[in-house]
């Protein structure tokens, strides 16, 4: 038995429609931050939602602390639940949202605790502005604050962030991760963003068609990616032929990864973000185009197969017609074919 949420074997199909949820078991164990991470389209909502409650389950189980939660109703669960678009009670100031899952408790222990939330989410002394009144970014903190009001046993989000401009998400990615883990928050966290949930997440889910692909560590997902589609969708790519001999996996441009006991044959070699590196003395490539970003040159090349890749470079000097470069080891993910 797992102390926390367990999914076993869950299974959505939705009338007359699609299997959304397609056979997928998970553990949460209490004290975890899991994000769900996927396309759209691929089933994370439907697999939050039946874990709220809020769909029935075709077939499997959701348990908590190995209780089997089939005949439980989404308000008795104990879960909290945050959407990507806050639903706030418009007629509500920020502490009355706020206090809106806390009215059993006598009227002093309730005030102190909306404080303590409004002082968590960085919103002190907004307890009385109207909720209209509030930007995108202030609204998902109050809708926070109060999912997290009656201490959830678990925490469901779905896209809380989605809605706010990139450079916000950034930020507001980084403080939620903060906020959950500073109340010793259980959550499951629904992004298609994989920043996001390798900013928020102690483990990460790769849902595709319905189904966990793979489920890891961040560090471990990063470093060994099941499948090439894991590694696509965690920003790797492109993925290149490559071959094991000697205990090596060798690919284009210099590639040498060591793989003791190599899996043998051929291989696929995804490369990260920052695989390609300049070298005066690696392979020249052809030069498509470039642009700046963040400071830095990014040289739009095509590798030997075909395939385009970016390099980064200085933004200073001269765009060569064709540029130098090796692939460096540490930034690339031997996956099977
Ligand atoms: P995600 O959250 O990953 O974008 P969803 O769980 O929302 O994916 O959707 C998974 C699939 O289920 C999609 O094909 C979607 O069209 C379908 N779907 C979602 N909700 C419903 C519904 N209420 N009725 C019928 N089909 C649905
Ligand atoms: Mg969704």
């Amino acid at each position: 038995m797992v102390n926390g949420l367990e999914v076993r074997g869950a299974v959505l199909t939705y009338p007359g429609g699609p299997t959304a949820v397609d056979d997928v078991s998970l553990d949460v164990p209490a004290g975890e931050v899991l994000a769900l991470l996927g396309p759209s389209g691929c089933g994370k909502s439907s697999l939050l939602r039946a874990v709220a409650g809020l769909e029935p389950l075709t077939a499997g189980q959701v348990r908590w602390d190995g209780d089997d939660l089939a005949a439980v109703p989404v308000h008795r669960r104990g879960f909290g639940l945050m959407f990507q678009d806050g639903q706030l009670f418009p007629h509500r100031d920020v502490a009355g949202n706020i206090a809106y899952g806390i009215g059993g408790l006598p009227r002093a222990e309730r005030e102190a605790r909306v404080a303590e939330l409004l002082r968590l989410v960085g919103l002190r002394d907004y307890g009385e502005r109207p909720v209209t009144t509030l930007s995108g970014g202030e609204q998902q903190r109050v809708a926070l604050a109060r999912a997290l009001a009656p201490r959830p046993r678990l925490l469901l989000l779905d896209e809380p962030l989605s809605s706010l401009d990139r450079s916000l998400r950034e930020h507001l990615a980084g403080e939620l991760r903060d906020i959950i883990h500073a109340t010793g928050t259980t959550a499951v966290y629904v992004t298609h963003d994989h920043d996001e949930a390798f900013t928020v997440a102690s483990r990460i889910a790769v849902m595709a068609r319905g189904r966990v692909l793979q489920a890891d560590t961040p560090e471990r997902l990063w470093r060994a990616p099941a499948s090439e589609e894991v590694a696509r969708f965690l920003g790797y790519g492109p993925v290149v032929d490559a071959v094991v001999v000697d205990g090596q996996v060798r690919g284009p441009l210099g590639a040498v990864v060591d793989e003791p006991g190599g899996v043998g044959g051929e291989v696929r070699l995804a490369l990260g973000p920052r695989a390609l590196v300049p070298d005066d003395d690696g392979e020249p490539v052809p030069v498509r185009g470039w642009r700046v970003r963040r400071g830095e040159r990014e040289l739009d090349v095509t590798l030997p197969d075909g395939q385009g890749a970016v390099v980064r470079v200085p933004a200073d000097g001269e765009v060569p017609q064709t540029a130098r470069v090796r692939v460096a080891a540490e930034h690339v993910a031997v996956v099977s074919r």
